[in-house]
């Protein structure tokens, strides 16, 4: 089996024996907080780079810190499992790589203050080449379902029982046939994708929502934002964004880690600009892609090599 190892409770396991209770706090009330992490094979000096790895961590910590869960772990410690487990999984090709700090009470009620215990810390692998396929351009629907409310299950904390909403969204905009949804908040404001985020190019302006927005704070979003700047000289805007921006816009794409850059081409039934690859979104797909894969030696710092 590809990928045979994951780590739980403290050690390195084959992945059939990295089981949890079925009592498990986390499995019962969705009481845990993960990332997604990548890595990328680089041909030039054939190893793996983990791309914003330190960025992910300090994201989990966040997230732990918001959900009252105590990581066992600091921040280097986790990176260097991260490190370890990669070169025990010998990967070799793009992967996922999905960190989880979970409450690992086994007491019923779901409070998250449970005296002489400890949170756990969770770690797996698997390959992953295109989450979507998005040579043609995706065509995406708004979702009828609304994004959680920060005072509700804040977006902002990475929550394993939040990816409810994530899924109820991405579920009913496959069944409607499109290829993935954007999420409005309550007050009817763009959000974001079902697990990405979201720009918008308007007048040769980027544009994306504003981290008020009931979005996830996305690396992928900073990195865009960053690579746009000082390689194309575009600022981008964050701000609230109403749903008929998104009719108007002339380029829209979704960017994640997973979703890494893909091109919108139409939304709700109506192409965006005129309905081709947008040359911005190229252009930014183009950097992220030879960012990720080690050919930009100025952003070499975002590369964690094994
Ligand atoms: N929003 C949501 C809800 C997500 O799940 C993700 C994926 N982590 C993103 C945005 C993109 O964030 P990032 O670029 O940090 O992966």
């Amino acid at each position: 089996m590809s990928h045979p190892y994951a780590f739980l409770r403290g050690q390195f396991l084959p992945l059939d024996q990295a089981n949890i209770n079925v009592r498990t706090h986390a499995f019962l009330y969705g009481t845990a907080v993960f990332e997604g992490v990548k890595a990328y094979w680089i041909d030039q000096s054939s190893q793996m780079a983990i791309f914003r790895m330190q960025d992910h961590y300090k994201r989990l910590l966040q997230s732990c810190h918001i959900l009252r869960l105590q990581s066992p772990y600091n921040l280097e410690e986790m990176s260097d499992m991260t490190v370890e487990l990669i070169r025990r999984n010998q990967c070799k090709s793009a992967t996922y790589i999905r960190p989880i700090v979970y409450k690992a009470d086994l007491r019923i009620g779901p409070i998250l203050i449970v005296e002489n215990t400890q949170d756990d810390f969770c770690l797996f692998t698997v390959p992953m080449d295109g989450y979507l396929d998005t040579n043609d351009g995706l065509h995406v629907g708004v979702s009828s379902w609304r994004r959680l409310d920060d005072n509700a299950i804040p977006a902002r904390a990475k929550v394993n029982g939040a990816y409810v909403n994530t899924a109820l969204a991405k579920t009913d905009g496959h069944l409607a046939g499109f290829n993935d949804v954007i999420v409005l908040t309550q007050e009817g404001h763009v959000a974001e994708g079902s697990a990405m985020n979201l720009f918008l190019v308007r007048d040769g302006q980027l544009i994306t929502s504003s981290v008020t927005e009931n979005i996830l704070e996305g690396i992928t979003r900073s990195t865009i934002a960053e690579l746009a700047e000082q390689e194309l000289g575009l600022k981008t805007i964050s701000r609230p964004i109403d749903r008929t921006e998104l009719y108007v816009a002339d380029e829209a794409f979704f960017v994640g880690t997973a979703t890494e850059v893909a091109p919108i081409t139409r939304i709700d039934h109506r192409p965006v600009g005129d309905g081709k690859l947008g040359s911005i979104s190229m252009k930014l797909k183009d950097l992220f892609d030879k960012a990720i894969h080690g050919h930009l030696p100025k952003y070499e710092h975002w590369l964690t090599r094994v």
